[in-house]
C-alpha cells in the first residue's frame, strides 16, 4: 500500500498501524500533518487534514501521476479517490458518489472543487467542443453558488450556508455531458442578522465593492456597507476576501454559464432591493402605521418594476378572507417590521433557488438518447454544511446538525454495518466491533409523531398563541425520558427562540402577489404562486422542518443506491494556522467521525471480495489446474487450489459464496500474473 512512501511520513494507511488505539492513530495523524502529508487512507476512505496553506499538490503533473492508477499505487490523495470513482463509473458502469464530511472549516468545499477539477482534467482527451463547454460551465457554477450561498462566519471565512449535491453525467466514452445540482436549506436568517464577527452572504459586499459606479447609481446604492442595516449587524465589514475582484469573476461566470443580460440585471436589483428594505423603518401616527422614509419606497418600486402604492400597501396591510368577505387589515408597527424582514429573506432565498434552477436548465442533459449513446452514468459529489455549535444555536444549527447525523448514519450503514453483516452471512469468523450507532439520534429528530420535528410541527399547527416556550414544554413532555434528550430550558432557554417562526416560515401572500405582478418578467417568473388570489390559497404550506426532513431522506436514498466513496475532513485548529495541530480538537473529530472503528472494521476485514465463479473467470488462466476448466468438486475448491499454487492462501478467507482477500497487494500480484499469461 503506497509502499514507495517512506515511513518517515508515518503510515499512509491507518490500517497498517501496529496497534489500533487512539494514541497511535493520533500520533500518526499528527506526524503526517507536520510532514505536510495532509491525506491518509483508511482503506478506501480518504482522511484529510486542512493544511491552511497553499499546497503544491494539485497541479497538472500530480494529476498525471494519479490518472488511471490504482488507489494503493500512489501516496494518498483526493485525486486517487476521484480516479477510483471515475474508473468504477467508466469500467463497470456504476453510478458513484463522493461524500465529503467534516465540521465547518474542515475543508469540504475545497476538496469538492479539487475533485471536480481532477475529473475535468482527465476527461475529454479528444477536446470535443461540446464537452469542453459543459466542463467549463460545471466549474464556473461553483463560483456563482459560493457568491450567493457562502459567507464569512467565525468558523470559516468562506463558509457554505447551504448544502450542495451535484451530479455529473457522463456519456459512454466517459466524458461529462451535463450535470444537476440539488441545493438544501439556505441559512436565510443571515440576510437580516449576523452574529458578532460575521458577515452576510458574499454577494452583498461584492456588489457594493465591485460594481461599476454607473450600476451602483442605477440601483441607488452607495459603496459603504455601514450604510445598510441588514449587513452591518455582525460588524465584520472588512475581511481578507477580495470582494471587488470576486464581483467581476461572478459576473463573468454568470455570462459564461448563459445567464442573459436581463437576468443578471434582475439579480443585482434584487440584492439592492434587500439592502434598501433593511433601511425601511415604520412608525405610528394615532392608529395608523406608516413608513417613515417613504423615499426608499420609490426606489424599491423602481427596482421591482411595480407601482409605489402597491409596495406601500404590501408593506402596511395584509389581505384576509373572513368567510365571504375580503378585508384589508392594517399591520401593527411590529407586524410591518416582521413582514419586511420576511420579505427580504424570502426574496433572497428565492433568488438563490432560482439561480440554481437556471444553472440546472442550462447544464442538464437533454434529449439524451440512450439507445444511440449507451448508458448515461453519474458521479455525485456531496458538499454539505458541516456540523457546528455556536455561542447561540438556533433552528438552522439544528437542521445542519441533523443532516450531519443522517450522513453519519449512512456511513455507518454502508461501511460498518454492511461489512459486518456480510462476513456473518458468508460464515467468516468475525469478532464483533462495537461502535456507537447514531440511529437513535436520527430517530429522536425525525420519527413520526414523537420526533422533535413532529413536535415542532404540531406546535405550529396550534391555533391561538403558539410560542417557542410552548414548543419546548411539548418536547419536555414527550421526550423527557429519552436517553439522548436534554432540555436546556434551565440553562439556555434562548436556544429555542425562533423555532416556531422559522419553521412556519410565513410570508404574507400580499408580497407574493406584489412580486408576481411586477412588469419585470424575470422577477415575475420567480414568484408563480403570486398568481393565486386570496380565495384560491387554501392549502397550508409544508413547514421548513418537514421540507428539510423530506429533502434529507431523499438525499440519503439517492446516495445509498450509488457506490460511495468517502472523504473525511478534519480541522486541525480554530485559528486557521498551518502549524498548529490541536491534539484535543482533532481527537474529538476522529472520535465522532468514528474513524477508529472504521480502521478496526477495515483491519478485521478484507480489501477485496468476489464470488467464486467471477473470480475464476478472471484469474483461471494463472493455474494449470483451472485452465481452461477445472475438474474440482466446486468453484470454491478451484479458487482454493489456484490461490495455493500462487502462494496467497494465507492472505484470504473463503466464505460461502465469495472469496475474501485481505490486502490489495495480493490482488495487484494476481493482476500482474494474469497480464503475463
Ligand atoms: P463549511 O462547512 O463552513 O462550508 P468547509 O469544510 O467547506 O466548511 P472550506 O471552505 O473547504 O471548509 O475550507 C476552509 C478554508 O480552509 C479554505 O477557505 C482554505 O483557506 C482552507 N483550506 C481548506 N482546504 C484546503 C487545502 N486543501 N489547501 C489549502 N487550504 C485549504
Ligand atoms: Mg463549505
Amino acid at each position: 500500500m503506497a509502499e514507495h512512501e517512506s515511513l518517515e511520513y508515518g503510515k499512509a494507511d491507518f490500517v497498517l498501524l501496529d496497534n489500533v488505539s487512539m494514541e497511535e492513530f493520533m500520533a500518526n495523524l499528527k506526524l503526517r500533518f507536520e510532514k505536510g502529508r495532509i491525506y491518509s487512507y483508511i482503506g478506501e476512505v480518504v482522511v484529510s487534514v486542512n493544511p491552511y496553506r497553499a499546497m503544491n499538490i494539485y497541479g497538472r503533473d500530480t494529476i498525471e501521476q494519479y490518472k488511471g492508477r490504482e488507489l494503493y499505487e500512489r501516496p494518498p490523495h483526493l485525486f486517487a479517490i476521484a480516479d477510483a470513482a471515475y474508473k468504477a463509473m467508466k469500467r463497470r458502469s456504476k453510478d458513484t458518489c463522493i461524500v465529503i464530511s467534516g465540521e465547518s472549516g474542515a475543508g469540504k468545499t475545497e476538496a469538492s472543487k479539487y475533485i471536480m477539477q481532477y475529473i475535468a482534467a482527465i476527461t475529454n482527451p479528444n477536446q470535443r467542443a461540446e464537452v469542453e463547454r459543459v466542463k467549463n460551465m460545471l466549474l464556473k457554477s461553483n463560483c456563482v453558488l459560493e457568491a450567493f450561498g457562502n459567507a464569512k462566519t467565525n468558523r470559516n471565512d468562506n463558509s457554505s450556508r447551504f448544502g450542495k449535491y451535484m451530479d455529473i453525467n457522463f456519456d459512454f466514452k466517459g466524458d461529462p455531458i451535463g450535470g444537476h445540482i440539488n441545493n438544501y436549506l439556505l441559512e436565510k436568517s443571515r440576510v437580516i442578522f449576523q452574529q458578532e464577527g460575521e458577515r452576510s452572504f458574499h454577494s452583498f459586499y461584492q456588489l457594493l465593492r465591485g460594481a461599476p459606479d454607473s450600476l451602483l447609481r442605477s440601483l441607488h446604492i452607495q459603496k459603504d456597507p455601514k450604510g445598510y442595516n441588514y449587513i452591518k449587524v455582525g460588524g465584520q465589514i472588512k475581511s481578507c476576501i477580495n470582494d471587488s475582484a470576486d464581483f467581476k469573476a461572478v459576473a463573468d461566470a454568470m455570462k459564461v454559464i448563459g445567464f442573459t443580460g436581463d437576468e443578471i440585471q434582475t439579480v443585482y436589483k434584487i440584492v439592492a432591493t434587500i439592502l434598501h428594505l433593511g433601511n425601511l423603518t415604520f412608525g405610528v401616527d394615532g392608529d395608523v402605521t406608516l413608513i417613515e422614509n417613504s423615499k426608499l419606497v420609490s426606489v424599491i418600486k423602481d427596482l421591482l418594476s411595480t407601482k409605489e402604492e402597491n409596495v406601500q400597501k404590501a408593506l402596511l396591510y395584509r389581505t384576509v378572507a373572513t368567510g365571504r368577505d375580503i378585508i384589508e387589515k392594517q399591520h401593527t408597527e411590529q407586524e410591518a417590521s416582521y413582514g419586511r424582514d420576511a420579505l427580504a429573506k424570502a426574496m433572497y432565498e428565492r433568488l438563490f433557488c432560482w439561480i440554481v434552477g437556471r444553472i440546472n436548465d442550462i447544464i442538464e442533459v437533454k434529449n439524451y438518447n440512450a439507445n444511440v449513446h449507451g448508458k448515461n452514468t453519474v458521479i455525485g459529489v456531496l458538499d454539505i454544511y458541516g456540523f457546528e455549535i455556536f455561542q447561540n444555536n438556533s433552528f438552522e444549527q439544528f437542521c445542519i446538525n441533523y443532516c450531519n447525523e443522517k450522513l453519519q448514519q449512512l456511513f455507518i450503514q454502508l461501511v460498518l454495518k454492511q461489512e459486518q453483516e456480510e462476513y456473518q452471512r458468508e460464515g467468516i469468523p468475525w469478532k464483533h466491533i462495537d461502535y456507537f450507532n447514531n440511529q437513535i439520534i436520527v430517530d429522536l429528530v425525525e420519527q413520526q409523531h414523537k420526533g422533535i420535528f413532529s413536535v415542532l410541527d404540531e406546535a405550529c399547527m396550534n391555533v391561538g398563541k403558539v410560542t417557542d416556550e410552548v414548543f419546548l414544554q411539548g418536547l419536555n413532555g414527550k421526550l423527557a425520558k429519552h436517553a439522548h434528550y436534554t432540555s436546556r430550558l434551565k440553562i439556555r432557554a434562548n436556544e429555542v427562540v425562533g423555532f416556531i417562526d422559522k419553521n412556519k416560515d410565513t410570508l404574507f401572500q400580499d408580497f407574493k402577489r406584489l412580486l408576481y405582478n411586477s412588469s419585470n418578467p424575470v422577477l415575475k417568473g420567480m414568484w408563480p404562486e403570486g398568481k393565486l388570489s386570496i380565495t384560491e390559497v387554501t392549502k397550508r404550506p409544508l413547514t421548513a422542518a418537514t421540507l428539510f426532513k423530506n429533502s434529507m431522506i431523499s438525499l440519503v436514498e439517492n446516495l445509498a443506491c450509488k457506490e460511495p466513496y468517502y472523504v473525511r475532513c478534519i480541522k486541525p485548529n480554530d485559528v486557521k494556522s498551518p502549524l498548529l495541530f490541536e491534539q484535543e480538537r482533532c481527537r474529538h473529530q476522529v472520535e465522532y467521525l468514528g474513524l477508529l472503528e472504521n480502521v478496526r472494521v477495515r483491519r478485521a476485514g478484507f480489501a477485496y471480495r468476489q464470488t467464486y465463479p467471477r473470480f475464476l473467470q478472471r484469474y483461471k488462466m494463472i493455474s494449470e489446474f483451472t485452465w481452461p476448466n477445472h475438474d474440482l468438486a466446486s468453484d470454491k475448491a478451484a479458487v482454493k487450489s489456484l490461490l495455493q499454487v500462487c502462494g496467497f492462501d494465507h492472505d484470504v478467507a473463503y466464505g460461502k459464496t465469495k472469496v475474501f482477500i485481505r490486502t490489495p497487494r495480493t490482488l495487484f500480484c494476481l493482476e500482474e500474473q494474469r497480464a503475463e499469461m
